[in-house]
């Protein structure tokens, strides 16, 4: 770990829960950061954003309280503007070489194809959507860092306990990886932290931002399996009467199937057992399609939406996953949160090249920007959740009607856009 200042030490903090003030209204003391960012989070978003500063010379450090990689299947889609911003810090091609590219899709009812996707048609430039596991995407950012900025991410440890000065942010670091002589936690500083810890983040509680609900929320099933359809480089959107059910291609001849579940409650879906035999089931009552026997990674999960009420509260900012909670149905949370690093990359980088007075500005420009972005994801991905609710009678007719008016004409293209995330 790098230079490190005890708690109750030298700076006078005592571990605990401190509200983190607003940086202008604590009494100036002198700068001491021992680092320019601090990312607390070393999921993909806050890998991707240490890339980028690294790649400018900034003396960035990502602490992340997992000991070893998240074995856990989660994102795999990345998007045309998520490949890009790969492209940005050198690891697009490794990408590229470890994914399969999804080319089109098509979306069908009972057996009848309603509407056909390609997505050349929203970006002829990179004409796909690259399929690619989470856990992959994060090793390639994290080797790519460790070639950037040796050392930089620091596993095992757990940062609490954030207070802002004038000029600076000093945090708390414990856990096995702290380094701390005697069990206690080591204190750090930074010019700027940033809390990339995802959707139950410590950050944002501590800077006291609100975290609020907003509309699109259901219970999945999901799974992967050696693929046996017809169509190994297609999305597959079913839309049944009983629910959504959704395919994507993966790497290594595999395929991600996920399905709507009735369970329904609140937050019971999240990793209740029988979730093999739940998907293998759903799928085959309402596509016909056979999994197999069984499906050893299956799992439940509740798709939930929610934003953060500002991303910046002085010198602490959040982004990705701890900034907004976008629903993986019909929404692009890692992509999104890609998008933000780009944004806040710039906004850094020039917080860092002028005085410490100026540092509103490009972060006010982030917070007004990405929370716009974050914003318009949430809405569209709750519409795509609505379109692959359960559905009966005259209003799956509707929504028939309404996929096939979507798959043609300038809709389409406009869908393709939408898919593969032009414009957030
Ligand atoms: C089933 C599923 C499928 C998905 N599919 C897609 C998809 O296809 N495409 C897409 O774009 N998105 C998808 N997503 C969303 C995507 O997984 C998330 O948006 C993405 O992981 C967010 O990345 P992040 O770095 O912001 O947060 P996270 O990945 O949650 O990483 C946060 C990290 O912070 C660490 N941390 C937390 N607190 C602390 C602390 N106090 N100190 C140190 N470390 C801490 C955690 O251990 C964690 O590693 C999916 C999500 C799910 C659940």
């Amino acid at each position: 770990m790098g230079a490190g200042l005890t708690p109750g030490g030298e700076t006078g903090h005592v571990p605990g829960s401190v509200p983190v003030p607003d940086a202008s209204s604590v009494p100036g003391s002198e700068d001491t950061a021992t680092l320019d960012v601090a990312i607390v989070g070393g999921g993909p978003v806050g890998l991707l954003l240490a890339c980028l500063l690294a790649q400018r010379g900034v003396a960035v450090d990502v602490f992340e309280q997992r000991a070893a990689p998240a074995p856990l299947s989660r994102a795999i889609g990345v998007h045309p503007p998520g490949l890009r911003a790969l492209d940005a810090v050198g690891v697009g091609d490794a990408a590229r070489a470890a994914g399969v590219a999804i080319r089109d899709g098509r979306v069908a009812c009972r057996g009848r194809v309603l509407g056909a996707l390609d997505f050349d048609e929203a970006d002829p430039d990179l004409p796909y959507v690259l399929a690619l596991p989470q856990a992959d995407t994060e090793r390639l950012l994290a080797e790519r860092l460790a070639e950037l900025r040796p050392g930089a991410l620091h596993r095992g440890v757990r940062v609490s306990t954030i207070r802002q000065f004038d000029g600076r942010v000093e945090f708390a670091v414990d856990g096995d990886g702290a380094d701390a002589a005697d069990g206690r936690p080591v204190a750090h500083s930074a010019r700027y932290l940033v809390g990339a810890d995802g959707v139950r983040s410590g950050v944002r509680a501590e800077a006291g931002i609100a975290w609020r609900a907003h509309r699109g929320r259901a219970d999945y099933v999901m799974g992967d399996v050696p693929d046996r359809t017809d169509a190994p480089g297609s999305a597959l959107l079913h839309f049944e009467p009983g629910g959504v059910v959704e395919s994507f291609p993966l790497p290594g001849g595999m395929r991600r199937w996920v399905a709507m579940t009735a369970w329904g409650t609140r937050g019971a879906g999240d990793g209740r057992p029988g979730a093999s035999a739940a998907l293998i089931g759903i799928v085959a009552e309402r596509t016909g399609d056979d999994l197999g026997a069984e499906v050893p990674d299956a799992r439940a999960f509740t798709a939930r939406q929610h934003l953060a009420d500002r991303f910046v509260a002085g010198r602490v900012v959040l982004v990705g996953d701890a900034a907004h909670e976008v629903s993986p149905i019909g929404g692009q949370g890692m992509n999104l949160g890609w998008l933000d690093a780009l944004h806040l990359d710039r906004a850094l980088a020039a917080c860092l090249d002028g005085a410490s007075a100026v540092h509103r500005g490009p972060l006010d420009g982030y917070d007004r920007t990405r929370g716009r972005a974050a914003r318009r994801a949430i809405g569209q991905a709750a519409f795509n959740m609505s379109m692959g609710a359960p559905a009966h009678g005259l209003r799956l007719a509707a929504r028939n009607a309404a996929v096939r008016l979507l798959a043609v004409g300038p809709a389409r293209r406009r869908l393709a856009r939408a898919f593969t995330m032009r414009g957030l």
